[in-house]
């Protein structure tokens, strides 16, 4: 494993122990739009065949990835709902899972919808709370599936402490990392069999790509989730596994600018008389504040927060001006999203009552501008 380098270099070179060669000494790793690769006698391979099975672009984007969650071996795939269901195939037929009820909502469709078909069921609960997670294990649960902090609620899960949960019921344990990304917390480390992306989120970072990001802890599901991914196909184009790389390579610089952008802004939104909550977790008193510096080195730039009347949280969608109100988070451009009806529609409404995502409920995903130009366009945005 590549202990002997930060994570700045990772990002930048890639894995210096499993390093793929780049022809004439290209200093980026080229896009091989090539499918096919000619054998070079019979029964022999340079390494790739055909492009569903494996590419060099996608192979360097892979490797990084798994150098820094830490893992035995990533796929990387067309979409972060790719790499749940992927993850979803790996479960015994008629297995329940037990995940976290603050989850992007197209998990919850896809569980629900889609895992239905092949007899799987699912209880979401905070995953905050170890009791209520034990009370929700069933006889056939086969896996916890776990986002910390949540979505959108930032609600912080104990890793370590469901991790002991897993180990006592033989449970898989998988962890949505696309929040903090391994830059603030590695969840294999923790005790994580599984880790998920979004990699459209930040890994990528500059809201131009679509990506996913399966990564195991071991070599033996390593192979497994490898000969799924060849088998069903969802894996990710070489064009878009170049921008995946070329976006990872700046992951230090973004992250730390928007978590010191978001540091800023939370505090702000904690000051207007109007703004009755703010969660982040980047905030000394935020209920998950603690748990999270535990975990992880970070809190990342999601905020979400809540204001005094619906039509104020309407008014500022349409009214931003810097800002974009769009679906999606992590990028270079700060986002702002209305929950309830776009990213969180699909959550049965009496979870989205229970964690509080109201009409008057606001998500911002804070990117790399300046802060103080986030501030007035909030401000203008909020007040007028
Ligand atoms: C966006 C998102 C997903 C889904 O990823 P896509 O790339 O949009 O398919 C899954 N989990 C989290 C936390 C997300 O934010």
């Amino acid at each position: 494993m590549s202990d002997h380098c930060s994570i700045e270099t990772l990002c930048t070179h890639g894995d210096p122990d499993n390093r793929i060669p780049h022809p004439f000494g290209a200093v980026t790793m080229p896009v091989f739009f090539s499918t096919a690769y000619a054998h070079p006698g019979f029964l022999e391979s340079t390494g790739y065949d055909y492009s569903r099975v494996s590419n060099p672009t996608r192979a360097e984007l892979e490797n990084t990835v798994t150098a820094l969650e830490e893992g035995a071996g990533t796929v990387a795939l067309s979409s972060g709902m790719a790499a749940i269901t992927l993850w979803m195939e790996l479960l015994p037929q008629g297995s329940h899972i037990v995940c976290s009820e603050d989850i992007y909502g197209g998990t919850i469709r896809l569980f629900e919808n889609v895992g239905k078909n092949h007899g799987l069921s699912v209880t979401a609960v905070d995953t905050g709370d170890t009791k209520a997670v034990e009370a929700a294990i069933r006889d056939n649960t086969a896996a916890l599936f776990v986002e910390t902090p949540g979505n959108p609620t930032m609600r912080v899960s104990d890793l370590r402490a469901l991790k002991k949960i897993c180990e006592r019921h033989h449970l898989i344990l998988a962890v949505d990392n696309t929040f903090l990304t391994p830059y603030f917390q590695k969840p294999l480390t923790l005790g994580a069999d599984f880790v998920i992306h979004s990699g459209t989120k930040f890994l990528s970072g500059h809201n131009d790509v679509l990506a996913g990001f399966l990564t195991s802890k071991t070599r033996e599901d390593a192979e497994r989730v490898q000969a799924l991914t060849m088998t069903c196909g969802s894996c990710l184009g070489p064009l878009d596994s170049y921008l995946a790389l070329r976006g990872l390579k700046t992951l230090p610089l973004r992250m730390e600018k928007q978590q010191a952008n978001a540091q800023k802004i939370a505090q702000w939104l904690k000051e207007r008389p109007y703004v009755e909550a703010v969660h982040y977790v980047g905030l000394p008193d935020d209920p998950g504040y603690a748990l999270n510096r535990s975990q992880a080195t970070g809190a990342g730039s999601m905020i979400s927060f809540s204001v005094d009347t619906k039509e104020r949280a309407l008014r500022a969608l349409t009214k931003v001006k810097l800002i974009y109100f769009a679906e999606s988070l992590g990028g270079v451009e700060s986002l702002l999203t209305y929950p309830a009806t776009q990213t969180h529609k699909d959550v049965p409404q009496e979870i989205r009552e229970r964690l509080g995502i109201t009409d008057n409920f606001l998500r911002l995903s804070v990117g790399i501008e300046g802060a103080d130009d986030l501030i007035r366009d909030l401000q203008q945005a909020l007040e007028d």
